[in-house]
């Protein structure tokens, strides 16, 4: 029996021992609410970006955008989570800081022609337009894909541009028009996870923030491009045809070379928008963008 208890005051000695030694060794871990939330430590040898990423793929709630997003925040948000003490990670504030930064309003009439999108004005995530058709045009693929559609008023407009253009020898193909939300937020998720947010925003948009949503843009290309959306575009002859066309048929090249910090945007030589001959002349005239056209400036001025 005696025996026995003094075996028991040994044990409990060592447990008592080996507690404290541990909560010692805790101390200087920065990732401190993985350990806790876990229950096991985190192994020395990997690095904090890794740590950041298991934190976040072990709650299912949050999406994967968010992931890149926290891994490119600085030490300060490592900081601030080993501080916190929180049993869970907590990447919405980070995308609570760029609504806020960005200021971001929801479109109320998506369906109107003059219609601006951008990194700071969103469509609402059910608008799909009522009046989706295919134009009468080549393209670079032949599946029957959401992406062939248009808006009624844009498609009859692109016909007619296709249609001088074959009349000018110049050879163009349709190669992505309507987008729905969905297919955006799979494309800019993607992007996101090869590049990072920051860069994935320059090409391509937020969901809701792609002007494909609307059914007024088409992105076009050529052969001597290998059908692709790439910058050359805007150096061959098909390119440079439509930068000097496409006005006459109601289109802008949306996003131009040297106005990124306007439009938020890289330059897509390639990438069409409806907005009627009016004010695709006027545009076109006074080489000026959408965002320049209605006088809109973004409030985040770190925008591109
Ligand atoms: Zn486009």
């Amino acid at each position: 029996m005696k025996k026995g208890r003094i075996l028991l005051v040994v044990i409990l000695l060592i447990f008592v021992i080996v507690g404290t030694v541990r909560m010692y060794l805790k101390q200087p871990v920065q990732a401190e609410g993985y350990e806790e939330a876990h229950g096991n430590e985190v192994e020395d040898s990997i690095d904090e970006d890794l740590k950041e990423v298991d934190i976040i793929e072990e709650d299912s709630d949050i999406e994967e955008e968010d992931i890149i997003v926290v891994i490119e925040e600085t030490q300060e948000t490592e900081i601030n989570e080993g501080n916190n003490n929180s049993n869970t990670a907590t990447p919405p504030v980070v995308d609570n800081n760029t609504e806020v930064k960005r200021n971001i309003v929801t479109i109320e009439d998506p369906q109107d022609i003059l219609v601006l999108v951008n990194k700071e004005r969103t469509l609402p995530s059910d608008y799909v337009p009522s009046d989706l058709v295919i134009p009468n045009i080549s393209f670079s693929f032949s599946e029957d894909l959401p992406k062939k559609y248009m808006r009624k008023i844009a498609a009859d407009a692109l016909e007619d541009l296709f249609k001088e253009a074959t009349n000018n020898n110049i050879e163009l193909f349709a190669v992505s028009g309507y987008r729905a939300y969905s297919t955006q937020k799979s494309i800019f998720e993607a992007n996101v996870k090869r590049q990072g947010e920051r860069e994935a925003n320059k090409t391509s948009a937020f969901p809701g923030q792609s002007e494909h949503q609307t059914g007024l843009a088409m992105d076009v290309s050529s052969r001597s491009v290998g059908l692709g959306l790439k910058p050359e575009f805007g150096d061959v002859k098909e390119g440079i045809w439509l930068k000097e066309n496409a006005h006459r048929f109601g289109f802008i090249i949306r996003y131009p070379k040297g106005k990124e910090h306007l439009t938020g945007y890289s330059y897509e030589p390639w990438h069409l928008r409806y907005v009627g001959k009016e004010v695709a002349e006027i545009i076109s005239a006074s080489d000026i963008t959408l965002e320049e056209y209605f006088k809109f400036e973004y409030t985040n001025k770190d925008i591109y």
